[in-house]
């Protein structure tokens, strides 16, 4: 039940791992990351503890990249193994999504994606999300504005945080009745489902507005409503004591 999103100079992989496991107090049955990594999505997901996703890590290691994604999952559709797991792709391998919530109306786009070819993998709602995603890039090159597309689809609580293997420095994040954090940077920004996912690098946050969608890059930090208005949002300082 955590989520975190990175974009910066230091290893994506470090920081979100290290989020993730600032995050492990509002308790998870499965953890993953997504990476891009040289015009691609690299992942890795494990059911179980963080342990767990570390041991596969070190079986199998992930390239070091700059741009990253991670999740903590408490399942609520389809049962806690690696394949429901995420981050969930695309078909093409070219998004990864993570997602905290529910989208009640998943059945139903779900349903209409199949009919239309696509070959969906695991049992979660949250994997529509991709595939839609992929069929609104086929229309525009604009990740932000796909995302607006597929969030105005959408019923439901989701936090959704994005990456791109054709974006590399570019992670996008939305809420509705879930909630998404940014972290400012020097150079980098971070995103998170609680400023404890970044509380280590900076403590200038930004909160969210209820159905908003964020882009973030090394430099810049640009918030929308879901028909891509520019939105009013609230930048606080976090100044209480988070050492755990
Ligand atoms: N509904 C999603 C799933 O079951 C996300 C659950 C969560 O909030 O971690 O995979």
């Amino acid at each position: 039940c955590g989520i975190v999103g990175y974009v910066g100079q230091r290893s994506a992989l470090d920081v979100v791992m290290g989020g993730l496991r600032r995050l492990e107090y509002r308790g998870y049955d499965s953890g993953g990351v997504a990476l891009v990594h040289e015009g691609t999505i690299v992942s890795a997901k494990k059911a179980g503890k963080l342990v767990n996703l570390d041991a596969e890590l070190e079986a199998r290691p992930l390239p070091v990249a700059h741009t990253g994604i991670g999740h903590t999952r408490w399942a609520t559709h389809g049962a806690p193994n690696d394949r429901n797991a995420h981050p969930h792709l695309d078909q093409t391998g070219r998004i990864a999504v993570v997602h905290n919530g529910i989208i009640e109306n998943f059945a139903t786009l779900r349903a209409a994606l199949e009919a239309s070819g696509h070959e969906l993998l695991s049992e979660t709602d949250t994997e529509i999300v991709a595939h839609l995603l992929h069929d609104e890039l086929e229309h525009t090159d604009d990740l932000p504005e796909a995302v607006r597309a597929v969030c105005r689809k959408l019923e439901g609580a989701f936090t959704l945080v994005i990456c791109d293997a054709a974006k590399p420095d570019v992670v996008v994040g939305a809420r509705r009745n879930s909630p998404l954090v940014v972290g400012r940077g020097d150079g980098e920004n971070f995103l998170g489902s609680d400023v404890a996912a970044f509380i280590e690098f900076t403590r200038d946050a930004i909160e969210l507005g209820q159905d908003q969608v964020v882009t973030i890059t090394p430099d810049d930090i640009v918030v929308t409503d879901f028909d891509g208005n520019p939105a009013e949002t609230k930048e606080y300082h976090v100044d209480w004591d988070v050492s755990a």
